[in-house]
């Protein structure tokens, strides 16, 4: 098998078939002597998207699918695509167009002059509100700014990976996904492949605000301390700026007489400490919280049906 293209569907019943047709298209004229696959994984979607998919494999052989019990996130379904995926080569697609089928020819090119790894980088993005894209470009900024590895901005999901990458991230049991941050962490040759984003070609985006924080906090608490550090050096510094006042206050109350009982600096430094106390303790809570799901060891996700073998050797879950 030459590739695999794996394929997250949640809701995207508009979508299905027009992706289908376009990557059918786009692979067959690629001549794959190998040959391809399509893997469809159905996050719980509560539509008619499952129906559409086993439309498909009645049509297609090539088409292989999962379907999830229930919602488990974008992440985990892609990761259980790629856990099943069999090709040299895959590539990781959204459902809804808005990454082009037409780019895989030109990702798998570069691929095969020595990469291991060819992610498809955002020129631009069409139809997305101002808010999303305001706080897609601040988040992707901070995560730079804060992580070791260099995972690259304005890049989601959609690349063509070798099957060494893949392997590599079976082998990481992390129960918070954050596939491109791990795909950066595990290294080799990369490159990337600029393009225009276009709209979502129909339905309605299943990334909702809680979702993306949700991607966002575990991006950060999977490959960055800092907020940790942060945490310590704020409290060490609030401490340094109380100790201060407090030799003040001395001075003011013994060796000057214009002192007054002071109500407003009271409850400043109680609120202002109050404030930083509990957000330290929230950020060690995000971490702590991660901590004790990956604890528990629970499966990534659990399937429902699917026309594909359970894989065997290293799965992902732990
Ligand atoms: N998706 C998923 N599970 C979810 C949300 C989204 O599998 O809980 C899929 C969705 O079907 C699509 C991809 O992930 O193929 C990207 O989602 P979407 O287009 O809604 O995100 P956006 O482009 O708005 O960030
Ligand atoms: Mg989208």
């Amino acid at each position: 098998m030459d590739l695999s293209v794996v394929i997250p569907i949640y809701n995207e019943e508009a979508n299905i078939l027009s992706l289908y047709e376009r990557l059918r298209g786009v692979l067959d004229g690629m001549l794959l002597p190998g040959g391809y696959e399509f893997i469809f994984v159905n996050d719980g979607s509560r539509d008619k998207s499952l129906v559409l998919i086993q439309h498909l494999i009645v049509r297609d052989t090539r088409v292989r699918y999962v379907d999830f019990s229930r919602n488990f996130g974008h992440q985990i379904a892609v990761t259980a695509g790629l856990d099943r995926a069999t090709g040299e080569a895959v590539v990781i697609i959204d459902a809804d167009l808005q990454d082009p089928p037409e780019l895989i020819p030109q990702l798998y090119q570069r691929l095969h002059e020595g990469y291991e790894v060819v992610y498809a980088k955002r020129r631009s993005r069409q139809g997305e509100s101002a808010a999303k894209k305001f706080t897609a470009k601040l988040f992707y900024r901070i995560l730079a700014s804060i992580t070791h590895i260099s995972i690259p901005v304005d890049t989601g999901d959609f690349r063509i990976i070798s099957e060494k990458v893949v392997r590599a991230l079976r082998q990481m049991p992390e129960q918070n996904k954050f596939i491109r941050g791990q795909i950066s962490w595990i290294g080799y040759r990369q490159t990337y492949v600029e393009y225009d984003r276009a709209e979502r070609a129909g339905g309605a985006t299943g990334y909702t605000y809680r979702k993306m924080l949700r991607l966002a906090l575990d991006g950060i608490t999977a490959f960055s301390d800092v907020p940790l550090k942060a945490a310590t050096i704020s409290g060490f510094v609030v401490s340094g700026l109380a100790f201060l006042v407090m030799i003040y206050t001395l001075y003011a109350r013994f060796a000057t007489d214009n002192y007054e009982a002071g109500w407003a600096s009271l409850m400043i430094s109680i609120l202002f400490l109050g404030g930083v106390q509990l957000i330290a303790v929230g950020i060690i809570g995000e971490y702590l919280a991660r901590l004790s799901a990956n604890v528990r060891q629970r499966p990534l996700y659990i399937v429902s049906d699917s026309n594909l073998p359970e894989p065997t050797s290293e799965p992902s879950a732990t």
